[in-house]
């Protein structure tokens, strides 16, 4: 079974990359989820995005 990428901060956000009929998206442990993508490097960018950087404050824990 193919696990897609995973993408993690040590916040806790675990981002992987999932197939969705002919579309590729990021899903993140926090419930975020990507926009669907054609590419899964495309969605592998989004997950880092959400991970690295630019998510949400209200998902923010350790504040
Ligand atoms: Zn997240």
């Amino acid at each position: 079974m193919e696990q897609g990428d995973i993408v993690a901060d040590p916040d806790g956000h675990r981002a992987t990359t999932v197939e969705q009929g002919r579309f590729c998206m990021a899903r993140c442990t926090c419930g975020w989820r990507g926009p669907a993508r054609r590419a899964r490097s495309l969605a592998r960018t989004d997950a880092e995005g959400h991970v690295v950087g630019g998510r949400p404050d209200h998902l923010r824990q350790n504040d």
